[in-house]
């Protein structure tokens, strides 16, 4: 079984040097994981790596831009069938992966762990003891939720695969998975614990709270910060933390400690 990583030319602020396409190859045929954005160097790239090999399929662990939207159009390239969690932007898988779903190439089975958090519909693909993450876990930076609550729990989730090593969507491969995984989790709960403290300090709105917590961040990054902090008080509202008024949730939100 062979692993060849091939970088997408989409290099950003939320993409890192750009997203890791994968080809899993056993036996003579070969899966592609996350084909990343329509660019046609990169499909071409995809396909002159395949050939030689019997394509099986094309798999997608989210359907963010970055992620999906090649997929379709590569796999009707190769003739083989697109395999995802769901449809989405850009993206129509013709089979449907939920959370044990297997992919057979050669001999060897890749696994789908449903692991909501980054996005509901994402998925982790487990391959022996190596475990390909999406966006759930990235190389060399945090991860942008869409909920906490699901987030975190996918967090543990994953540890508890007990994998040895872990292949990002975006940034170098890591060992030592089980550490790579504790310092997500321990970076999401200080974080969690930040807010928390900036509030009993006495950040009133939303907005109060990223000027404490995140004040590192350049400002292209703040609307992500912001957002990251809404996401991260919907799980403290869950958890009967903190309270703010019901409806839309942004920057001139007032938050307060919910005293109990
Ligand atoms: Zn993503």
């Amino acid at each position: 079984m062979t692993i060849q990583r091939i970088l997408a030319p989409n290099p950003g602020i939320y993409t890192g040097p750009g997203t890791n396409t994968y080809l899993v190859a056993d036996g003579g045929e070969v899966a592609v994981i996350d084909p990343g954005p329509v660019i046609e160097s990169h499909l071409v790239a995809i396909v002159r790596a395949v050939t030689g090999r019997s394509p099986v399929a094309v798999i997608v662990t989210h359907t963010h831009p970055d992620h999906a939207p090649l997929a379709n159009p590569l796999a009707r390239r190769l003739g083989v069938p697109v395999y995802g969690y769901e449809p989405g932007p850009e993206f129509d898988p013709d089979i449907r992966l939920a959370d044990g779903g297997i992919v057979a190439v050669g001999g060897a089975f890749i696994e789908a762990v449903h692991t909501p958090g980054h996005t509901r519909d994402h998925l982790c693909f487990r391959l022996g003891d190596r475990l390909f993450t999406g966006d759930h876990i990235m190389g060399g930076s945090t991860v942008v939720m869409e909920d906490a609550t699901a987030y975190m729990e996918s967090l543990y989730r994953v540890r508890d695969l007990d994998v040895k090593r872990i292949e990002p969507g975006h940034g170098p491969a890591m060992d030592d998975a089980g550490a790579v995984i504790d310092g997500y989790i321990d970076h999401r709960r200080a974080r969690e614990a930040e807010i928390l403290d900036a509030v009993r300090a006495g950040a009133a709105t939303i907005a109060d709270v990223v000027d404490i917590v995140y004040d590192f961040v350049p400002a292209g990054l703040r609307d992500a910060a912001t957002h990251q902090v809404i996401v991260q008080m919907h799980k403290l509202y869950a958890d009967g933390q903190v309270r703010f008024p019901a409806g839309a949730v942004g920057p001139s939100t007032m938050v307060e400690l919910n005293a109990r």
